[in-house]
């Protein structure tokens, strides 16, 4: 008994001196239980609203994943969501009437294989991995350029081309604090059938067969013959309305936050550079000018100066409010 004794004192004794300050042991307590909360917690609540995206228990709907070059969306549904950080770089959190969206995009030669997304609510700090998809595997595509369309791509405008590529990524580089944008977006054309998919590999050769240059797709391409009607894809700002050697008479449009769109080889424009337009509105008619072997519609989108794939915007802008009704539904239901 008396040994028994002597062995407690000794063993509090060494508890004492190894742990001196109170408040490293209440750490430890805390942070295990607080990660013993968000595991549990993670693990009842997760849910499948779609076949992407899955609805957190913190108030977040986040993409299951992201393909590079496709544009995703993050639902915001609770107010005390503070900041939202992929791999360490804040989002701009930006309000709708029932909820807020974030947005971001992957560049096509993103090399990661996950990212991770880390969300603040009320000071703590929530963190997800998710898996990176790499761009779908299109096939390469030959373009042949006849003589007055090989000259645009000649030495002698060389310099003008880069002159105007800087000058478009200035543009597009520059991010406007305001939300023009709305929801949802709109296509372009009345008929849409693509010609030519975002991200495939382009060889240009002359009317003999040689290799002039080589690029990468950065926009689809629409069917439209000579003079069809081109809409804007959302509410926006005119930033650029005029003629590029290359994109021919082009539009882009600021919808605001640092998301573009853009419409080239339009045979004419209906707008003027720093008009408003609403999602809808007549924007310019389709031609063939610039680089361009027939009339079609080259619609292209960034965000914060990375290209992305159109298509995938205008998808995801419509699914974010099916997706909003979709959990107040599930949530009405429980
Ligand atoms: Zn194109």
């Amino acid at each position: 008994m008396i040994i028994r004794t002597k062995k407690e004192k000794f063993k509090f004794k060494i508890l004492e001196d190894t742990i001196k300050k109170k408040w490293v042991f209440f750490y430890f307590l805390i942070l295990f239980s607080f990660f013993f909360i968000i595991l549990s917690a993670e693990q009842s609540n997760v849910e499948v609203i779609n076949s992407k995206y899955l609805y957190r228990f913190d108030g977040v709907l986040i993409p299951s994943y992201a393909q590079n070059g496709k544009f995703n969306t993050i639902l915001i549904l609770d107010s005390g969501i503070e900041k939202i950080l992929i791999d360490k770089s804040e989002l701009d959190i930006i309000d709708n009437v029932d909820f807020k969206l974030s947005f971001f995009v992957l560049p096509l030669n993103n090399k990661k294989s996950s990212i991770t997304i880390v969300i603040q609510k009320k000071g703590k700090l929530l963190e997800y991995q998710i898996p990176v998809i790499e761009k779908d595997p299109y096939p390469k595509s030959e373009i042949i350029l006849d003589n007055s369309k090989k000259e645009i791509v000649s030495s002698k405008n060389t310099e003008k081309r880069e002159e105007e590529s800087k000058f478009f990524n200035n543009l597009l580089n520059t991010k406007s604090n305001l939300r023009y944008f709305t929801l949802p977006f709109i296509n372009p054309l009345e008929i849409m059938m693509i010609v030519s998919v975002f991200g495939n590999s382009r060889v240009y050769k002359d009317l003999n067969m040689n290799i002039l240059y080589t690029s990468t797709h950065l926009g689809v391409d629409l069917k439209a013959s000579e003079n069809t009607k081109v809409y804007a894809i959302s509410t926006a700002r005119v930033a650029f309305a005029g003629y590029s050697i290359t994109r021919g008479n082009c539009i882009y449009l600021d919808h605001g936050y640092g998301l573009y769109s853009s419409y080239f080889h339009l045979n004419k424009l209906n707008v003027k550079e720093r008009q408003i337009v609403f999602a809808g509105d007549l924007i310019g008619y389709s031609g063939s000018t610039g680089i361009s072997t027939g009339p079609h519609l080259h619609l292209g989108a960034t965000f914060l100066g990375i290209n992305l794939d159109p298509i995938s915007l205008i998808n995801e802008m419509n699914e974010i409010e099916e997706n909003y009704s979709r959990i107040k539904i599930n949530q009405s239901n429980k």
